[in-house]
């Protein structure tokens, strides 16, 4: 569809009311971005997954867990205005949680087949919250819709593999009708559906997965990631203060970054948008105005991307490092490190524990900061 982008909001960009309002102000002044894909509030997957465990030991324990997680998003809902059918289905959701805690509890153990209907219940509360709220804000109508009509996988629980073909198919035919006729739609990040009707998920974190995979059936200009950092940085910004956030990258540089270390991204996430050569971009909710990281086709390669450290590591990447081992090694020789890795994308050394961090910082200086 022409001239359409899609939003997709993770955990944190979604975790309480002035978050969803920030949310909300994002997509009111950005009319194009019709789909609107929501992760679970923040940290409430990892919740779910304690309840699963709760529920094989002491079932009491787990449905007070399941009351705290339910009390918090019903609250969440009455401060947003949340509409009465929206409450209603927090509670259905409830019943459903409170069965499968019965469930698991009584077999005593949770395959991954129960495990991810556990798991979908997150996304499916934030996306009847969120999608209430909306049309309480916005002047378009606002659909909640069922991710599990379209997104289809093969019978992986908790790690399914998308069916490309069908998705495209489904989507065209429950989808697209919805979005000609001007609604916005809020959905359901990270969950899926098998081919028998069962419900599946992508992956821990893989609702950056499901933007993109929605964003090349519906054929999207732009697919847009809003998380809780301005875009990709040259280093982890939560460690390195002066990290560089980069305007602009190519596939290949992003993809050399997502696999060292700025695991911004879900690691199958850019794969869609090659295929259907569109742009992702990533910024943040809470920033928006900072920009973000665009990615495309057309970004000339800089072949220097970043860098990430662990323990007493330091590994830099690129799109050919072969070109820079010379200068980074004269640049730190009287540290000495060991080489661990020297490959096209990417050179890993490794300091003694006192000089690793001033050593990651002396490179991130020499190779990022002018
Ligand atoms: N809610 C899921 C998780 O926390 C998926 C996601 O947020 O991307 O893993
Ligand atoms: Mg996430």
């Amino acid at each position: 569809m022409s001239n359409l982008t899609i939003s997709k909001f993770g955990g944190s960009s979604v975790k309480n009311a002035e978050a969803m309002r920030r949310c909300s102000q994002i997509l009111s002044k950005r009319p194009e971005s019709r789909v609107v894909i929501i992760s679970a509030t923040y940290n409430t997957t990892n919740e779910l997954e304690e309840m699963a465990g709760l529920s094989l030991k002491q079932i009491g324990d787990a449905k007070n867990h399941l009351d705290k997680l339910f009390d918090r998003h019903l609250d969440l809902a009455k401060s947003l205005n949340c509409s009465n059918d929206s409450l209603s289905m927090i509670n259905e959701l409830k019943l459903e949680a409170s069965e499968l805690i019965v469930k698991m509890n009584s077999e005593g153990h949770y395959s991954p087949e129960v495990m991810d209907q556990v798991y979908s219940l997150g996304e499916r509360l934030s996306s009847t919250i969120f999608s209430s709220f909306l049309s309480n804000e916005l002047k378009s109508k606002v659909i909640y819709f069922d991710i599990r009509k379209v997104l289809h996988t093969d019978s992986s629980f908790t790690r399914a593999i998308p069916n490309i073909e069908k998705i495209k198919l489904s989507t065209l035919e429950h989808l697209v009708p919805l979005i000609e006729d001007n609604n916005i739609i809020v959905t359901q990040g990270f969950v899926g559906c098998s081919l028998d009707g069962k419900t599946t998920t992508l992956g821990r974190e893989g609702s950056d997965y499901s933007a993109t995979l929605l964003g090349e059936a519906l054929n999207a200009t732009q697919v847009n990631i809003w998380t809780d950092v301005p875009g990709i940085a040259t280093a982890d910004p939560k460690k390195m203060i002066s990290a560089k956030f980069v305007k602009e990258m190519n596939f290949e540089e992003a993809s050399v970054l997502a696999k060292n270390g700025a695991k911004v991204l879900f690691p199958d996430t850019l794969e869609p948008i090659k295929r259907s050569n569109s742009t992702v971009f990533v910024g943040s909710s809470l920033n928006p105005e900072l920009g973000g990281t665009l990615i495309n086709s057309k970004v000339e390669p800089s072949r220097m991307v970043g860098m990430a450290s662990e323990f007493n590591r330091v590994t830099i990447s690129g799109t050919d490092m072969s070109t820079h081992k010379e200068k980074i090694l004269e640049f730190i020789e009287s540290y000495n490190p060991n080489i661990l890795a020297s490959n096209h994308n990417e050179l890993t050394l490794e300091f003694s524990d006192q000089q690793v961090e001033v050593a990651f910082r002396l490179l991130h200086g020499f190779l990022f900061e002018e």
